[in-house]
C-alpha cells in the first residue's frame, strides 16, 4: 500500500489541523505528528515524546524509548545557526516549517528520503543565514541542500522576486527546486541509470559547463521564446535547472491536486460549458499517465486562480504548461513512480529501537 495525501485531524475532536499545528485550534488539544503513520496524536500519547525542538515550533514526535530526542525531520538539518544567534534562530523556525512540508509532500509521493546518516550522499540540509560578510548561496551538492535563511524574510524575498522578474518565489519553492537537483542526481544520473539518455534528450546534456551557463544567463537573460519549452526563464539556464524547476512544479501540481481531492472538490460538467466531463482530482496519479493529472490541473488551477482573484490576489499558480513542458513533467512522473517506496522515511524504523 502506498501512502495517500497526508490529512491531519485532531485526535481529540476531529477538527482539521495544519501541517504545522502544535495544538488544535478547535479544542486546544496539544498534538504531535508521527511520521511513521503520518497521523496526528495527542502530545501525551503513550510511547511518544515531543521533539526537543518543540519550543522552536517543531511538532514532530519521537519514540519514548528511541535513541534520539530530536525528531527525524530536525535531524536532517545537518547545520543550523548558533543558538545564541536569536535573530537567525527565528528565521530557522519559519524555514523548518517549509522543510517539514517538503518532507511530508515527498513522502506522500512515495519518494525515498534517505538521510545523510543512513548512506553516503544521503539527504542533508545546511540552513544558514547570510550576513554582509558571508553570503549563503542556495544550492545542492552530493545530497546536501543549502538554504539561505534570509529568504524567510518576506520583504527580502519579495524584493528579490520582483528584481528577478519571477512570478513565484517562496521558501517551500526553494526546497522543492533544490530537492529536484538531489533526485536527478540520485535517481537519474547514477551510473547505469536507465533513464539518463531520455533525460538528456528532453532537458539537454547536464555535462555542459554550468559556470558558462550561469554567466550567459545573467548577462543575456533567457532566450526569446523560452516560454514555449520551459516552465520558467530560470529553467533555460542549464539542463540541471530545467530538471529542478520541472521537478518542483511536479510537486506543486500533484500535491495541490491532492489537497483539493481530500477536500472533496469536484468541478461539475454542467457548471462549465467547456468541460467534457466532471473534473475529479485524485490524491494519487501513480497508476495513470501524467496527462491525466495535467488535464485535471488545467481546470483546478484555473478555478484556484479565480478564487485568488476574488480576494484581490494574483494567480495561485502563475504559470502555463506548453506541450514540451508537459513532456518533461511526464518524464518526472515516470521517474517518481519507478522510484516509489512503501516507507519513504528511510531509517525511521531504526530510530525506534
Ligand atoms: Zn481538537
Ligand atoms: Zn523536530
Amino acid at each position: 500500500m502506498f501512502p495517500v495525501q497526508t490529512v491531519l485531524n485532531c485526535p481529540a475532536c476531529g477538527a482539521p489541523l495544519w501541517i504545522e499545528s502544535l495544538t488544535c485550534e478547535s479544542c486546544a488539544q496539544p498534538v504531535l505528528f508521527d511520521p511513521a503513520t503520518k497521523r496526528s496524536l495527542p502530545l501525551d500519547a503513550p510511547g511518544f515524546d515531543a521533539c526537543v525542538s518543540r519550543a522552536r515550533g517543531c511538532n514532530w514526535g519521537v519514540p519514548t524509548h528511541g535513541r534520539h530526542r530530536e525528531c527525524y525531520a530536525c535531524r536532517l538539518t545537518r547545520t543550523r545557526p548558533d543558538p545564541s544567534d536569536t535573530v537567525a534562530m527565528g528565521k530557522l523556525a519559519v524555514t523548518e516549517v517549509s522543510k517539514r512540508r517538503l518532507l511530508i509532500g515527498l513522502a506522500d509521493l512515495g519518494l525515498p528520503i534517505t538521510p545523510f546518516w543512513f548512506e553516503k550522499g544521503g539527504l542533508a540540509f545546511d540552513l544558514l543565514a547570510s550576513t554582509r560578510d558571508s553570503p549563503v548561496t542556495i544550492g545542492h551538492a552530493s545530497g546536501v541542500i543549502t538554504i539561505d535563511l534570509t529568504e524567510s524574510l518576506d520583504d527580502h524575498r519579495e524584493r528579490l522576486r520582483i528584481n528577478l522578474g519571477e512570478p513565484y518565489r517562496t521558501m517551500l519553492g526553494h526546497f522543492r527546486h533544490e530537492v529536484g537537483h538531489y533526485y536527478q542526481w540520485k535517481l537519474v544520473e547514477q551510473p547505469g541509470g536507465a533513464m539518463l539518455d531520455e533525460c538528456r534528450a528532453l532537458f539537454g546534456d547536464e555535462r555542459s559547463s554550468y559556470s558558462d551557463a550561469l554567466q550567459r544567463h545573467y548577462r543575456n537573460g533567457a532566450p526569446a521564446g523560452w516560454e514555449q519549452a520551459h516552465i520558467s526563464s530560470y529553467a533555460t539556464m542549464h539542463p540541471w535547472e530545467d530538471f529542478a524547476e520541472t521537478f518542483a512544479h511536479y510537486q506543486h501540481i500533484l500535491l495541490t491536486l491532492a489537497i483539493t481531492a481530500t477536500g472533496g472538490l469536484v468541478m461539475k460538467q454542467g457548471r462549465q460549458p467547456a468541460l467534457a466531463a466532471d473534473v475529479v482530482p485524485r490524491t494519487d496519479y501513480s497508476d495513470v499517465p501524467m496527462s491525466v493529472a495535467l488535464a485535471d490541473w488545467h481546470w483546478i488551477s484555473h478555478l484556484l486562480n479565480r478564487a485568488n482573484h476574488a480576494m484581490g490576489k494574483g494567480d495561485l499558480y502563475p504559470f502555463t504548461i506548453p506541450g514540451p513542458v508537459a513532456e518533461k513533467l511526464s518524464f518526472v512522473h515516470r521517474v517518481v513512480v519507478a522510484s516509489r517506496v512503501a516507507e519513504p522515511f528511510v531509517g525511521l524504523a531504526q530510530d525506534a529501537g
